[in-house]
């Protein structure tokens, strides 16, 4: 029998290590002090929708839900910008199959929450927090004041991980937090009158600028729920004021804007992610990244599954599964931080830059007509399980190539116009 464990959050990567752990033997108590997302006291939490990727579609799949993942979301086949003038449309690959999901995340965690439940020996506690962890001997204190105890603790309790903080405390760790200046409130994009889309719905749309940048995912009963993005510090007001566009769509823009809460966004950093064979973390608790690519809850299933698979890995040697799964992670997980950074950036100004735009589509025409050898990191990352890692080193000798080849056709241009202006001198 494999040993007792305790996950601490049932968000998003919690069920889902819940889901896998059980069907390795082990008993599962799932901690969560939220209600259960079935509930009706259950009020959507943080974002309310996310894009699946090819990483959260090869959990799901492993699992046996990515078909009914699938059939609760909208799919999303390119990027439709608004930047002035008629909007464009940049298709997320050469291939057809490379689209996102846009799924609510309240569906989704409903989803994972029933799977969880119907795997023998998972047990959930809803509306259960955990207050304190003694990381030694593997046992979590509730606000009840009951103590669990068990074999491992799983710390799946997000960016602010308590978890976390129990384990690291007075050993050498190291844990960085940063937050963006700029934070986020969410609106609804409404059908029309008629219950058509506002606009069309296959697509993620955005709308970069420099005091704002919105981006719309599209729901299921037509409308889209559009995160706006503002600088923290003298947010624009009105807010439509940088959202003309949106603002003819949305025409209660300010009104929701105001009311919507302004959230933060944060980037965590931290090691180790585990103690002896006993305490563990997964997801966000382990390493938090801004969502400009999409990638935050893509990466914390991966993260579940490499954990699962090295458990396999090291029968009898805990120590051993988790130090293996942090090594597989940690140095990945670092380098989506980074490109999450970079793709604040790349979408609030680079979608208005010309240069960056046309970038945007050479890449896309040198993967569609070298499919196996070009392939930009924006697909590599959303439409592959490349280790992330690996995806930018195999982008940076890309960009080398790309950098090569512009320069050899500099020099052949020069060359050709050297050779054109002699030709002309002895011709005249
Ligand atoms: C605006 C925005 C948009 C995003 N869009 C995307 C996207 O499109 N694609 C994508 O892949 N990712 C996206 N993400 C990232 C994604 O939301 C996170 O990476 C993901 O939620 C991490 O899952 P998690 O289970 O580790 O943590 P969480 O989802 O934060 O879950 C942690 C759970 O632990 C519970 N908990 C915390 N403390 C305790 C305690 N003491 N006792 C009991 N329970 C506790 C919490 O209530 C919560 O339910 C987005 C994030 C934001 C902010």
């Amino acid at each position: 029998m494999a040993p007792h464990a305790i996950i601490v959050g049932a968000g998003l990567a919690g069920p889902l290590l819940a889901i896998l752990l059980a069907r390795g033997g082990h008993r599962v108590d799932l901690v969560e002090r939220r209600p259960d997302p079935r509930s009706a006291a259950h009020d959507g939490g943080r974002s309310i929708n996310l894009g699946m990727s090819a990483r959260a579609i090869a959990a799901l799949r492993e699992v046996g839900l990515w078909q009914e993942a699938r059939r609760l979301s909208v799919p999303m086949r390119g990027r439709m910008v608004h930047a002035g003038g008629r909007p464009a449309f940049y298709p997320y690959g050469g291939d057809p199959s490379q689209i996102l999901h846009s799924i609510r995340r309240d569906t989704l965690v409903r989803l994972l929450v029933e799977h969880a439940e119907k795997q023998p020996g998972v047990r959930l506690r809803f509306e259960t927090r955990c207050v304190s962890v003694d990381r030694d001997a593997a046992a979590v204190t509730l606000e009840d004041g009951t103590t669990l105890r068990a074999g491992f603790v799983v710390g799946a309790d997000g960016a602010s991980s308590l978890v976390r903080t129990a384990m690291q405390r007075g050993l050498p760790a190291g844990f960085s937090r940063e937050y963006l200046e700029w934070g986020y409130k969410e609106v609804t994009i409404r059908a029309t009158p008629g219950g058509e889309p506002a606009v069309p719905l296959e697509a993620l749309h955005i709308w970069p600028g420099e005091r704002g940048l919105g981006v719309a995912h599209p729901n299921l009963d037509n409308s889209l729920t559009c995160t706006l993005f503002l600088p923290r510090e003298e947010p624009p007001d009105p807010v439509s004021a940088a959202f003309p566009h949106l603002a003819t769509l949305v025409p209660d823009l300010d009104e929701q804007a105001s009311a919507a809460p302004m959230s933060h966004l944060t980037t965590v950093r931290t090691a180790p992610w585990r103690h002896r064979d006993t305490t563990v973390l997964v997801g966000d608790a382990a390493h938090a990244v801004y969502p400009f690519y999409g990638q935050g809850m893509n990466a914390s299933f991966e993260d579940c599954l490499v954990l699962d698979r090295m458990l396999a890995r090291h029968p009898g040697d805990r120590e051993a599964a988790f130090a293996a799964y942090e090594r597989a992670r940690k140095p990945h997980t670092d380098v989506l931080a980074e490109l999450s950074e970079r793709n604040f950036l790349e979408l609030r100004d680079g979608m208005r830059s010309p240069l960056a735009l046309a970038r945007k589509r050479l890449d896309l025409l040198l993967h569609k007509t070298f499919p196996g050898t070009w392939v930009p990191l924006y697909t590599l990352v959303s439409h592959t399980t490349v280790p992330y890692g690996e995806a930018l080193r195999r982008a940076r000798r890309q960009d080398r190539l790309a950098a090569a080849l512009a320069a050899a056709g500099a020099g052949l241009a020069a060359a050709g116009l050297l050779a054109a202006r002699r030709t002309g001198r002895t011709t005249r």
